[in-house]
């Protein structure tokens, strides 16, 4: 164990049994596996997980200790080992089931908020599989592949981001004069902000999984950081500094912000947009947001289906059937052929 680490294990056991605790996302409490107690869990009134921190650009840059390397710990309850590695925050011993949480390590990084899971392991698994059977085209066996699958809870690491920006852009465009294309440029100044930008903060969030949080994500729904929140689920801590999750913006923001320039001219036929962007107001929350996974495998490949912990959109990866992929090709050039047929017969007239 080492100095900088505290664990949260001893506050998760049940007052009532001792028994181990998991967080239950239908009660909303800690919920004992043993003897079902339900216990509350209590916030700082004081804390407002909501609220935003104000990055300065000479900000130190040292928040996030290097944790590639794992971590050992003795279970307070059994005394077996329990390793965490790389950036996971929550594990369970492996001898006992017993439920671990790493602490705030570092004065300098702390999870300023969080929205814990709604959704429970069951609907999870109904929505999983549910959407696996809606798919089309998929191979006649793929429904009883995933039945025997589970879903896995695990919260992960997110940025919201804020900024104002005062723009400065030139945009090439082309408008025809008689049979001529001409191209020209027009300059213009456009004053803009971003308001909760969404930033993944771990290289395991695909844009699959980004996507799908990004529609259910309210940030008035934060809670303050509780290692309860964490109790029996798997959790990772963010993978880079505010400096480096905020590099990985630059290339939506840069995104959104041509769009807006593009339309900001009122011109079409647009063919280039170039711009400077003077940023300020730069602010951010650290949190954690709640995803269930279902991990299957089809014909040797990896894949995954995804259900948001905060209200059950489902989205994932498919296999399709060869198959039925050319039956519905056969069948889509077939109806163009007939609708041909009747277009042409009309034109007779
Ligand atoms: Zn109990
Ligand atoms: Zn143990």
């Amino acid at each position: 164990m080492t100095d900088t680490l505290k664990i949260a294990q001893a506050d998760l056991l049940c007052t009532n049994c001792a028994g181990q605790c998991a967080y239950d996302p239908q009660t909303g409490t800690l919920s004992c596996q043993s003897c079902g107690t339900a216990h509350e869990i209590a916030h700082d009134p004081n804390l407002n997980p909501a609220q935003e921190q104000h990055y300065h650009p000479d900000m130190p840059h040292t928040e996030q200790p290097k944790f590639s390397t794992d971590r050992h710990f003795q279970c307070e309850t059994c005394g077996g080992d329990v390793v965490f590695q790389g950036h996971s925050i929550a594990a369970r011993c492996a001898y006992c089931n017993g439920v671990l949480v790493e602490q705030a390590a570092n004065e300098s990084y702390a999870i300023l908020g969080m929205i814990p899971f709604q959704v429970d392991a069951k609907d999870a698994l109904k929505y999983a599989r549910s959407w696996i059977a809606r798919r089309w085209a998929a191979p006649s066996d793929l429904t009883a592949t995933v039945a025997g699958c589970d879903v896995t809870g695990i919260y992960v690491p997110f940025w919201t981001f804020d900024s104002e920006e005062a723009v400065t852009y030139m945009v090439t465009y082309e408008t025809k004069s008689g049979d001529r294309t001409v191209t020209r440029t027009q300059l213009g100044t456009m004053d803009t902000f971003f308001d909760d930008m969404l930033m993944p903060a771990s290289p395991h969030v695909t844009p699959l999984i980004r996507d799908g949080i990004l529609h259910e994500f309210n940030p008035s729904h934060l809670r303050p950081y509780e290692p309860a929140y964490l109790a029996g689920f798997a959790a990772e801590r963010h993978h880079q500094t505010v400096r480096e999750g905020l590099q990985h913006n630059e290339s939506d923001k840069a995104l959104l912000l041509r769009n807006r320039i593009k339309q900001h001219s009122g011109k079409s036929g647009i063919v280039d947009v170039s711009y400077k962007t003077d940023t300020t107001g730069i602010r951010y929350r650290r949190i954690l947001l709640p995803v269930w996974i279902l991990h299957y495998e089809y014909a040797g490949k990896p894949m995954k289906v995804v259900t948001c912990g905060l209200r059950g959109r489902t989205f994932g990866e498919r296999p399709f059937s060869t198959p039925k992929l050319f039956a519905i090709a056969a069948l889509i050039s077939s109806g163009v052929i007939a609708f041909g047929f009747t277009w042409g017969a009309l034109n007779i007239y």
